[in-house]
Parts: structure tokens; sequence; C-alpha cells
């Protein structure tokens, strides 16, 4: 797992960059997995210096002393101790929003950006784009399930390999329209980790279209389907300018 390390102490602080500035306090000194170095005096809610995602970061932690080096471009920002109060790791994750327990091992899971992650196992279960994580959970494993519009409005486990969405929509979907440029179904493919309505001749004809995160509300004047998305109607021809 990731750590957060604190570094605290009478600090003297120099930023090289834009402008070039240096400091000194008593200060409290974050340092986060990505790189991102924060410099906290006792006022306010921004940091006195900062650097955020250095390419390079160097930490010098003596008996009685400290130092960081971050390097970000033509920046740089170095704290040395002048005397040391503290300093910790401590074991860190992303926060999200909580959405139960993992049903095997209690582990707390939260929704990030994108993904379900078990706060202590680490454990990560992507979210394809514009999934809803919802209260109910699995019958099969226990872990939440979410909703994902992709042509119909599908509900299943987020663990994909418990309960794969891309079955679920080729049973819904596969075959259910027709190619615009050669007449053949338009079979329910995942092709390079996208989710497409391809064209069942392929190789010899090579149309495709991405599956757009919707329900499919009505026909489009191309013969295509229509899709209510978030930002409102659109051919499953991205390109047609009909709705
Ligand atoms: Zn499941
Ligand atoms: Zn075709
Ligand atoms: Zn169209």
């Amino acid at each position: 797992m990731d750590s957060i390390r604190v570094f605290a102490g009478d600090c003297t602080v120099s930023f090289e960059g834009s402008r070039d500035r240096t400091q000194r306090g008593r200060v409290v000194v974050v340092a986060k997995p990505d790189r991102t170095v924060l410099v906290h005096d006792a006022g306010g809610y921004q940091p006195v210096a900062w650097l955020t995602r250095a390419d390079s970061l160097t930490v010098e932690s003596g008996p009685g002393s400290f130092g960081l080096l971050a390097r970000a471009g033509d920046q740089t920002l170095t704290v040395e101790s002048n005397d040391v109060t503290g300093r910790a790791e401590y074991p860190a994750s992303d926060a999200g929003v909580p959405v139960g327990s993992h049903p095997d091992t209690g582990d707390p899971l939260v929704r990030t950006n994108g993904s379900v992650v078990a706060l202590d196992s680490g454990t990560e279960y992507r979210l394809p784009a514009g999934a809803t994580v919802l209260d109910e959970t699995c019958g099969d494993c226990g872990l939440p399930l979410m909703r994902v519009e992709r042509g119909a409005s599908f509900e299943v486990c987020i663990d994909r390999q418990c309960d794969p969405l891309d079955d679920h929509v080729k049973a819904r979907l596969d075959g259910e329209w027709s190619c615009p440029d050669c007449g053949s179904p338009l079979r329910i493919i995942r092709r390079s980790g996208r989710l497409l309505a391809g064209c069942d001749a392929y190789p010899e004809c090579e149309t495709a279209f991405s599956l757009p995160a919707g329900v499919v509300v009505d026909d489009c004047d191309c013969g295509l389907p229509t899709f209510e998305t978030s930002r409102g109607r659109r051919c499953l021809d991205s390109t047609c300018e009909g709705r």
C-alpha cells in the first residue's frame, strides 16, 4: 500500500522557479505517494510552499535531521530541518464515497474516480465509464451491484469476473442493428478494450461504433439507434448529424 510521509520541525524552505523564495518556521511537511510535497505552517488551508507531482523526490532522514528535495521541470523545492519535532509514515489510499464492505473480509469499500477499492487489501474493481454503484449486492458474491447503460440499462456485479457486463450486453443487443455500409448484422464485441457494435463482415467491412454510455430511446434517420446519454441525444454513429 502507498504511504504518506510527514515531517515536522523548524525548517528552512526554499522554492526556486518562477520566483525564488526562502522561508523559515515551525512547519509540517507532507510528502504524498505521487511525490506531491506540501509545506504547512500555522495559518490557513494553503501550504506556504508546495510542488505538485514532482518528477523526482529525494528524502534524507537522519537521527537528528531531515531534508527533502523535490524537482518538477525547472522548479525546485528544498526543505532542510533546523530542529526536528517528529516524523512518521502512514499507510494511505485514495479516499472515496463509502459503498459497503467486502463480503469475505469486511474490508471497507469506497468508490473513487472510476473504481471501487477495498481499503485494507487495496483490491481494485475498475468500473466502466458512467457506472453507478448501487446499494444492492450481488446474489453470488455479495459485492455491490453497479448500473451501467450500454444501449439498455444493466445491473451487474462490480466484479467483472463474477458477472461479466459484456455477456449481458451481447445477450440483449448482439445482431440488433444492421451495418449501414453493407447490411450485415452488427455484433457486440470488445476490441482494444472498447465495447463496440462492429460489422459481422469484419475484416472485409471495418465499420464499428463504440457503444455510448446511454440507453436506446429512438431510431435515427440513418437507421441506427439513438442513445439518450448524460450529454444529450446522439446517434450510435458519433459522426452522424441525426438524433
Ligand atoms: Zn458478484
Ligand atoms: Zn458492414
Ligand atoms: Zn444516425
